[in-house]
């Protein structure tokens, strides 16, 4: 774990008010979900999630034939599809644009994949302003952070803390009132998007039989962002596909439910191509940036592919242990939770952070909930091998490889195994059953760092085979 991780965490895992914050949160989530997958109210639950996970590997492994036909049907109603190999090349794209538009006000709708290539920052230093329209990832901006959780980006933030934002930034008069901070919010918001020239969105779902981007949400800021500007800018990953407009009955019931318990968010929009001709919105031009940002590199490999089935609702991340405890921000990346832990390797590389894929206890929750049936706990596991083999052949893990070849050499030979038992039980430095320590050259770096943050029993008096053995006498 680097010391970056390890930092991050302590602080979060020390600050009340945060663990406050993200608790009452996620546990108002997860009761809002629990309600809205309830039997009572959707028996067919489980088997959507199977025919969501049957649509999105099939997807998944005819990628290339969906892509294409996507391409085609946009173009066919008068959009262009742009390829992008990473932010960079987004960015370009995008600049390159405003400056024959001579364009200088953008206005975002919220996505995870313009947070995950830092699209505001790129735009921002050659002299665009980019503004985030989502209350959320407004106040976020405000603030100077990422988001905290892939569907409420700003979960660790109190009205209290909201109203210092808006004081500070906006000049505003402090106000602690969260439906009076939402008109500040809107009053700000308001005159940027009838200022604005380009609107940049994400896509929950591309539709490759319509050519279609699909966007849900709750504040209808992505409507006002996709259709008040003369141009539309879609950003989306090529997973964000599915195959035809009808499977979207099956997604739409479980995204919404799965994030916020709802039956189906406020706003749902299908997007094909600019405005035509009678119709009285929409955009003159229309643009959709497909970004591969290392996910073609994550479906070649056949088993953690599945990652990529990611509808980013956010439930296993209100379901995580580790995430309730460790919070948004102490991720390396901008995706969070379970979702962080097996992305953030796969595009990032093994080694990012290699304690990543460790945190987590494998209770497995995220994969009960998940809608799309991702196997997380699975694939997590897969990343820890890699991540050794990986440590292996760059010789950083020698003294724990050492140490488990001795344990698996002590373990193979009973009578040993019995006398290092009896020699650690009445050597164990302990003053309350645990032990903390280790005498002298023993208690060193990984081993201090273990038992520091773990329980560790004394080994009983006598074992189990000298009790057994006794008891036979
Ligand atoms: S991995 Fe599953 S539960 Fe987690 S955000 Fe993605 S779709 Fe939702």
């Amino acid at each position: 774990m680097s010391a970056a991780f390890d930092q991050k965490i302590h602080e979060t895992v020390t600050d009340p008010r945060l663990q406050l914050a993200i608790y009452t949160a996620t546990g108002r989530l997860i009761e809002k979900r629990r309600g809205a997958v309830d039997d009572a109210v959707l028996p067919d639950y489980q088997e959507l999630r199977t025919q969501a996970n049957a649509v999105k590997q099939h997807t998944i492994e005819n990628l290339d034939f969906y892509l294409e036909q996507l391409e085609e049907n946009v173009t066919a109603h008068g959009g262009k599809v742009v390829w992008c190999q990473d932010g960079a090349e987004v960015a370009d794209f995008i600049l390159k644009l405003a400056k024959e538009r001579q364009a200088h006000l953008i206005v975002k709708s919220k996505s995870m994949t313009t947070e995950e290539i830092d699209l505001n920052e790129r735009v921002e230093k050659h002299g665009l302003e980019s503004v985030e329209t989502d209350l959320g990832e407004y106040i976020l901006q405000l603030a100077h952070e990422r988001p905290y959780h892939i569907v409420a980006p700003a979960l660790h933030k109190t009205r209290y803390d909201v109203a210092d934002i808006f004081e500070r930034t906006l000049g505003v008069e402090r106000e602690e009132v969260i439906e009076k901070q939402t008109k500040i919010a809107r009053s700000v918001l308001r005159q940027k998007f009838l200022a604005a020239d380009i609107g940049i969105s994400g896509a929950n779902f591309l539709v490759a039989d319509s050519g279609a981007i699909v966007l849900v949400e709750n504040e209808g800021n992505a409507r006002l962002s996709t259709t008040a500007p003369k141009i539309h800018i879609a950003v989306a990953g090529i997973e964000k596909l599915i195959p035809r407009a009808q499977d979207l009955a099956v997604f739409l019931k479980l995204l919404g439910r799965s994030a916020t318990g709802q039956p189906l968010t406020v706003y749902t929009s299908m997007l094909s191509g600019p405005r035509r001709e009678g119709e009285i919105d929409g955009p003159d031009e229309f643009y959709l940036v497909l970004l591969d940002n290392g996910r073609t590199k994550v479906l070649a490999d056949e088993e953690k592919r599945q990652a990529l089935y990611c509808i980013r609702c956010g439930a296993c991340l209100n379901h995580c242990p580790v995430y309730r405890k460790i919070g948004g921000h102490s991720f390396p990346w901008v995706y969070s939770g379970p979702i962080g832990a097996i992305i953030t390797p796969q595009f990032m590389g093994t080694l990012h952070e290699p304690g990543l894929p460790f945190a987590s206890s494998l209770c497995g929750a995220c994969a009960e909930v998940c809608p799309v049936k991702i196997d997380i706990p699975q694939i997590l596991l897969d990343l820890r091998a890699d991540i050794k083999e990986a440590e292996t052949k760059q010789g950083t893990n020698r003294w724990e490889r050492l140490a488990f070849r001795m344990w698996s050499w002590v373990m193979r030979r009973p009578k040993l195994y019995e006398m290092a038992s009896m020699m650690a039980a009445s050597l164990a430095p302990s003053n309350d059953g645990y032990i903390r320590n280790l005498p002298g050259p023993m208690n060193v770096g990984p081993v201090a760092g273990w038992l520091s943050q773990r329980d560790l029993p004394v080994p009983a008096a006598r074992s189990f085979r000298q009790q057994w053995r006794r008891r036979r006498r």
